[in-house]
């Protein structure tokens, strides 16, 4: 008997191999299953009878095999099946490659179902490798809307729609946990309900009732996060930390540039929160580049001088020693102790030295430099996961600062607040370049506190952005060598060949070789992907900055605020795999300085919707308007999988979901009046629980 908990490997004709597969997918039991919804459906609720078939087009044919056999092709070495359909319109002619066992899978006589383009063959019509199923089973693979799944190697649509149908009996026992008067309120399916027809829906409307609920709960989860932590926040203290003006200034007059307007707006608001007692929680929002963390450096520099500590968390290692070199240096002439602390760097600036002369151990190697050496000592820390996962306590944190925030889990930014050594909770301010409107972070958030940077430092240019088809390839590559010629660098982002392929390793190095050994055979060529140990992407990584590296091959990690001034080109290899807001992104890491910059977006694709998509970057530096058309460019019966950047806690409610997340916002307050600590919703509360544990595990 199957249960919502029962292993997958129970389920009938899940093999061991199947399941594997299955749980690198994340699913492992029945429910997960059952809540491994389907990104997008192909259409095949009209049958076609055979004679109105055209080629160039889609189709569902039903009729009864005539004939099927296999061949070879001398040519091609290839095996092919040959099939003959007939409706009793016409006949049909059908073929597969290489798939020799369907002919023996299908008999002449047996009705079957296909699914798939119609081509010209010669004068006639037939169809190439459709989906097939013989019509007596049920029909669950051709007909209708037929839901397609993330996959991964090896396991196929069909594989999953079988399995998902035996076990949806099972979504009746899925506890709705969504309490029934905003159910009712807001006019959703209930969850059952909601699976089913996500699953195997009949029509549109199906679709559509389904997406509505589950994109819902999503949104509500949200909203009922936020509104309690902001509940929470209201109750507890804060050091106030003092505005210094004097070095504020003398700090903004040692800059190298003027802050911009909206740099100083920002700066000002978090000083301003930081005074008080009530901890800040503020999202600081700007696009890449523009200048988030100078504001930031203002802020730890007046806690710093409220002798309190400010802690920065990012995402990588790279990130968090180039937030570590720049603080050094700017905050040089302040006599503030700066720490480094990620899992294999600890650092800590010593002033008597000149600052290119950083110790990493006291007084050459007598004690042995530590996390908790550092927490101890430093005024301002800068760090990874490290920090949280290292057993240390801030003396006197005031100040939290996590950047790229959606790389990070609730339970992390929890976590880091949490090493507070004292009973006071530290301000908050959470940083990302995901580029929403103030009115849409604000519907989505709650009422949270926002500052956004919505302007760029004066003397950015713009990227020049140019889609580059393969015969352009060597001209490109010109411009790049006289780029270099010029002292600028560049960088090369490469797709992953394979999802096996996680960390890159593969398509790194064999753009690596490519470019090394053949294209610029004279420069120095770099690369940098997962598997590199930290040493070693460290020291890449200052030959880059150093200028030492010229070109760097890299997956998608230079994603994530990067900083070279000195790189002019961004090329994207396979730029069709990459999302548009992705790509947006990566262009972010040039252009960042007085040098014109290039991004060449690299495809072997002649389609012209991908070619119209790609187009749009052109076009477009904004981000925001780059997130909408991904969602767009990927159609409608798209339910998931957008890669919303920043947003990672959406799969199936977008961003653009607007009345929705009204809805969710008000529903939420509303249950947060009439019970402030949910307890008359013991179902949701046990969600809501589990919700955070699980977004954002990255
Ligand atoms: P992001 O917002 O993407 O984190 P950074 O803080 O890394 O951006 O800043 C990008 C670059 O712009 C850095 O090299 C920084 O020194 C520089 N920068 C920041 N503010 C200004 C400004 N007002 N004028 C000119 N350059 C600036
Ligand atoms: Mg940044």
């Amino acid at each position: 008997m199957l249960a919502l908990n029962t292993d997958i490997i129970n389920i009938n004709r899940v093999g061991a191999s199947a399941a594997k597969k299955l749980k690198k997918l994340g699913v492992a039991t029945v429910r997960d299953l059952l809540f491994y919804f389907p990104f997008r459906y192909d259409d095949f609720t009209n049958l076609t009878p055979i004679a109105k078939l055209q080629a160039g087009r889609s189709a569902n044919v039903v009729g009864q095999i005539e004939l099927i056999q296999n061949k070879r092709s001398p040519r091609r070495k290839m095996n092919i099946t040959e099939a003959l359909v007939s409706d009793g319109t016409e006949t049909l002619k059908v073929i597969w490659f290489n798939q020799p066992f369907i002919a023996r899978l299908l008999k002449v006589g047996d009705k079957v179902s296909l699914a798939g383009k119609v081509e010209d063959d010669y004068g006639g019509l037939m169809m190439s490798s459709p989906v097939y199923e013989k019509v007596n089973l049920g029909t669950i693979h051709t007909q209708g809307l037929v839901p397609n799944y993330h996959l991964t190697a090896n396991l196929t649509h069909k594989q999953v729609r079988f399995l998902v149908k035996q076990v949806i009996g099972l979504a009746a026992r899925v506890q709705d946990w969504l309490p029934l008067e905003v159910r009712y309120d807001v006019k959703l399916i209930n969850l059952a309900e909601a699976i089913n027809k996500i699953h195997f829906p009949k029509n549109n409307p199906d679709i559509k009732k389904a997406r509505e609920r589950l994109a819902f709960d999503e949104l509500f989860l949200i909203q009922l996060e936020a509104q309690l932590a902001k509940r929470k926040l209201s109750l507890s203290r804060s050091p106030a930390i003092k505005f210094h003006e004097p070095e504020t200034r003398k700090f903004v007059n040692s800059l190298p540039f003027k802050l911009t307007d909206a740099q100083r707006k920002a700066a000002w608001e978090i000083l301003r929160d930081l005074e008080k007692d009530r901890p800040m929680s503020r999202l600081l929002e700007g696009d890449v580049g523009s200048g988030k963390t100078i504001v930031v450096i203002i802020a730890m520099l007046n806690v710093a001088l409220n002798n309190q500590q400010a802690v920065l968390m990012a995402p990588t290692e790279i990130l968090a020693k180039q937030h570590y070199d720049t603080v050094c240096r700017l905050l040089e002439n302040f006599g503030i102790k700066v720490g480094l602390v990620t899992r294999n760097q600890k650092e800590i600036t010593n002033y008597q030295l000149p600052i290119t002369n950083k110790i990493s151990n006291f007084n050459n190697q007598t004690i042995k430099l530590n996390a908790k050496n550092i927490v101890d000592d430093a005024d301002i820390i800068i760090g990874t996961h490290a920090l949280i996962q290292e057993d240390i306590k801030f003396k006197n944190l005031a100040l939290a600062v996590i950047d790229e925030q959606h790389r990070f889990g609730v339970e992390q930014r929890q976590a880091l607040l949490e090493k507070s050594g004292d009973n006071l909770t530290p301000h908050l301010l959470s940083l990302t370049a995901t580029p929403i409107p103030r009115s849409l972070a604000l519907a989505l958030y709650g009422d949270l506190d926002l500052s956004v940077i919505n302007q760029l430092p004066k003397d950015r240019q713009k990227i020049i952005t140019k889609v580059v088809s393969e015969e352009s390839r060597a001209q490109a590559y010109e411009f790049i060598r006289a780029q270099v010629k010029a002292g600028r660098q560049v960088f090369v982002v490469c797709p992953l060949i394979d999802i096996s392929d996680k960390l890159g390793v593969k398509s790194v190095e064999a753009e690596h070789e490519k470019l090394d050994k053949i294209v610029f055979p004279d420069l120095a060529i770099g690369k940098l992907h997962g598997r590199l140990k930290a040493e070693e992407k460290e020291k890449i990584m200052r030959e880059f900055l150093d200028n030492k590296i010229k070109i760097l091959v890299a997956t998608s990690v230079v994603e994530v605020g990067l900083d070279a001034p000195n790189a002019s080109v961004m090329m994207i290899e396979g730029a069709d795999r990459f999302g548009l807001a992705q790509s947006h992104q990566f262009r972010g890491r040039v252009g960042r300085s007085l040098h014109q910059s290039y991004c060449f977006l690299f495809t072997d694709s002649q389609s012209p919707p991908t070619l119209a998509r790609l187009q749009a970057l052109v076009n477009s530096a904004d981000g925001f308007e780059l997130a909408r058309l991904d969602l767009k460019f990927r159609g409608p019966g798209q339910v998931y999988g957008l890669e919303q950047k920043g947003f990672p806690e959406l799969k199936i409610a977008s961003l653009f979901d607007y009345a929705l997340m009204k809805q969710a916002k008000e529903q939420a307050a509303k249950l947060m009046q009439i019970d402030p600590f949910l307890n008359k919703w013991p179902g949701l509360k046990e969600k809501l629980g589990q919700w955070e544990k699980m977004v954002h595990l990255e």
